[in-house]
């Protein structure tokens, strides 16, 4: 049986560890205005007084707002695996390491970093992240592929990376949440094409490439992580 949603306008994070990756996606400021009803939902009303306190909200705010206005519920959680009609899954562990530690890590032992250098000039030894960092479930689709949710409601996933770097961790997780949020759930609930294409692109306007969507993430997951720093201070 579905869940009924009594009041019709929630966004539910499951834990602290939840709540704080929408905070940090947001200015100090527009963190002041996100509270919990005793229910544990988005207190949408709150939200609202914030708007209108401060004027102008960033993007990221007023998707929310959008969010916690929609009826569905959605469920916000930060897990490395989580549960569909399918099965559970796990995102595994990501990676935040340089190209250069990725290919010193499979040469073995019995080699020198320096001789791997040596060997392998043009690779990076910025670090990067990699691995699979977020999903968002869906009650009404997705059967086919990762499977819906099992409780009826939306599910933003957020891949718990905190082992992998602890300090790099909490801005990747706000960044994620971003995209998946603001990205695929919000377009979702407006009801347009929500999911990439097989080309992720900013500018090509190919049929393959779901241009809109791939906008709108960045910019999502770029304020994030400005927002992040700026808690940081
Ligand atoms: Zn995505």
């Amino acid at each position: 049986m579905a869940f009924v949603d009594p009041d019709g306008k929630e966004v539910k994070p499951a834990n602290k560890a939840a709540l704080n990756i929408i905070v940090t996606g947001l200015t100090p400021k527009e963190a002041g205005f996100v509270r919990l009803n005793d229910k544990g939902f988005i207190d949408g009303a709150y939200l609202k007084q914030g708007m209108e306190k401060l004027g102008t909200v960033g993007g990221n705010y007023s998707s929310l707002i959008e969010l916690v206005n929609d009826e569905r519920i959605i469920d916000v959680i930060v897990s490395r695996t989580f549960e569909t009609s399918r099965g559970i899954k796990d995102m595994g562990i990501a990676t935040y390491q340089s190209e250069f530690e990725q290919i010193y890590e499979i040469m073995g032992k019995g080699v020198t970093k320096e001789q791997v250098a040596k060997a392998y000039p043009s690779y990076s030894t910025e670090k990067e992240w990699s691995g699979w960092f977020g999903v968002t479930l869906y009650p009404d689709e997705g059967a086919d592929v990762q499977g819906t949710s099992v409780n009826g409601h939306v599910q933003v996933v957020v891949n718990d990376v905190t082992a992998v770097d602890e300090k790099k961790a909490p801005k990747k997780m706000a960044s994620t949440f971003a995209h998946e949020a603001y990205g695929h759930t919000l377009f979702k609930i407006r009801k347009l094409p929500h999911s990439h294409g097989s080309i992720k692109s900013l500018k090509s306007d190919s049929p393959e490439n779901n241009k809109m969507l791939e906008i709108q993430i960045k910019n999502r997951e770029n304020e994030a992580e400005r927002n992040y720093d700026l808690h940081q201070k």
